[in-house]
C-alpha cells in the first residue's frame, strides 16, 4: 500500500496546514448549515467555482431554505439554473428538497447513509454534506482528489474503473483525519484545484514535492490515468421559430433526451446538416408546415453548442405564418409573445441565439 510509509497524521496534518495558509475565501466554507452546503455541492459539480458563485448566491437568496425551494414553482428553478448545464442536477435538486420537507420535517438526514437514499446525492455528496455539516469522517473523492492521490501515491489504476474508484476511495478514507474530517475534505480538495492543477502543477512551491512519486518520476502528465475516451455524438438541429406578428411558439422538452422541463422551439433532427433546398423538400418540414402559408424571414448561421457527449449543430428558420394553431402541432407546444421568453427557462443555446444581432433584426420587424 502505498500509505505504508506515510502516516495519515503526516499526510493530513502537512496538507491541513497548506490549507489553512492558501484557502479561497468561499461562502459555503463558513457555513455547517446542511442545506446550503448541498447547494453548493450540487451547483459546483461539473462546473468552476468561479462560474458557480453568482448561482449559489441567486439561490440562497430567493430559497433561503429548503422549505422555500420545495414550493417553488419548477419553472422558476429551472430559470435561476439557466446557464449552468446538466438541467438534471437542477431537476434532482427541486425533487429533493420537496422529499426532506414532505418525508424529513424540513430537516437534512445527518448521516452518510441517509443522505445516500437522497436523489441526486452519490458517494460524494453524501461524504461532503456528512463531513462538512456534521463532522462524520468520510473521504470525499471527487477528480481534484483523484489527481492530487495518484500523482503523489504514483497509482495509476484507472480513475474510471470500479478497481480505481474501491482503490482511491480506501486510500482516501485511510488518509483522512477523523478528528477533522470537514477541514481535511476541504483542504485536499482546494489543493487540487487550485496548487495540484491538471496542467501546470505549482510543484516548485509544493509541500509534498519531496515524496510525490509525479514530481520525482516525470509522469505529471499520465496521471491521473483514465481507460475510456469519450464518445461524442454529432446531432443536427432545425429549429422552426414561427412567428405571427408578435406570437411565437415555443416547445418544452418532455422526451427523455437532453435539457427535459426547459424550452426550445419546434424541431426537426436531421442525420446531417442538410441546405436550404434540402430541408425545404424534407418530407418531415412538409408534414410541420401542411398547408399553412408562410414566407422564410431568414436562415440563422449554424450554431455550434458542444457539450459533454454531444456537440450540436443548430440552425433556426424564422418563419412568418398567416396564422399559428396550436392545435396542429405537439401538445408540447404553446403560443407566448415573443418578448416573454425570457420568462421561460431555456437551454444556453437557444439563449446565444436570442441574444444574437440575427434573432434582434427579426424581433423588430
Ligand atoms: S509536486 Fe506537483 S504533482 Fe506532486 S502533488 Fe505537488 S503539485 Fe501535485
Amino acid at each position: 500500500m502505498p500509505t505504508e510509509n506515510i502516516s495519515m497524521n503526516y499526510f493530513s496534518g502537512k496538507l491541513i496546514n497548506w490549507y489553512l495558509q492558501n484557502k479561497r475565501d468561499l461562502p459555503w466554507r463558513n457555513t455547517k448549515d446542511p442545506y446550503l452546503i448541498w447547494l453548493s455541492e450540487i451547483i459546483l459539480q461539473q462546473t468552476k467555482v468561479e462560474q458557480g458563485l453568482s448561482y449559489y448566491f441567486a439561490f440562497a437568496k430567493e430559497f433561503p431554505t429548503v422549505k422555500s425551494l420545495a414550493q417553488a414553482e419548477n419553472n422558476k428553478v429551472m430559470k435561476l439554473w439557466q446557464g449552468l448545464g446538466y438541467y438534471s442536477r437542477a431537476r434532482n435538486l427541486h425533487e429533493t428538497a420537496k422529499n426532506i420537507s414532505e418525508n424529513y420535517y424540513s430537516l437534512f438526514p445527518n448521516t452518510y447513509n441517509e443522505l445516500l437514499k437522497l436523489k441526486g446525492v452519490g458517494d460524494y455528496t453524501a461524504a461532503a454534506i456528512a463531513s462538512f455539516a456534521f463532522d462524520k469522517p468520510h473521504a470525499t473523492v471527487d477528480g481534484n482528489v483523484y489527481r492530487v492521490l495518484s500523482r503523489i501515491f504514483g497509482i495509476s489504476t484507472p480513475i474510471d474503473s470500479n478497481d480505481g474508484k474501491k482503490e482511491f476511495n480506501q486510500l482516501a478514507n485511510e488518509l483522512i483525519d477523523k478528528k477533522k474530517s470537514g477541514t481535511h475534505n476541504q483542504a485536499i480538495m482546494e489543493f487540487g484545484a487550485i496548487q495540484c492543477k491538471p496542467i501546470n502543477p505549482k510543484c516548485s512551491i509544493c509541500p509534498f514535492s519531496e515524496m510525490c512519486f509525479a514530481f520525482a518520476n516525470n509522469k505529471i502528465k499520465e496521471l491521473p490515468f483514465k481507460a475510456k475516451k469519450i464518445l461524442v455524438r454529432k446531432r443536427f438541429f432545425n429549429y422552426i421559430v414561427l412567428n405571427h406578428h408578435s406570437c411565437i411558439i415555443i416547445n418544452k422538452r418532455e422526451e427523455k433526451d437532453i435539457w427535459i422541463n426547459l424550452y426550445d422551439f419546434p424541431l426537426i433532427e436531421t442525420e446531417k446538416e442538410i441546405d436550404e433546398e434540402e430541408f425545404l423538400n424534407s418530407k418531415n418540414w412538409k408534414e410541420f408546415i401542411l398547408n399553412k402559408k408562410y414566407i422564410i424571414k431568414s436562415v440563422s448561421i449554424t450554431y455550434k453548442h458542444i457539450l459533454t457527449h454531444q456537440k450540436i449543430y443548430a440552425r433556426f428558420w424564422e418563419i412568418e405564418c398567416d396564422k399559428i394553431f396550436t392545435k396542429s402541432l405537439p401538445k408540447t407546444c404553446i403560443k407566448i409573445n415573443r418578448k416573454d421568453i425570457f420568462h421561460y427557462p431555456v437551454p444556453k443555446l437557444i439563449e446565444n441565439y436570442l441574444n444574437s444581432k440575427g434573432s434582434k433584426i427579426i424581433n423588430k420587424k
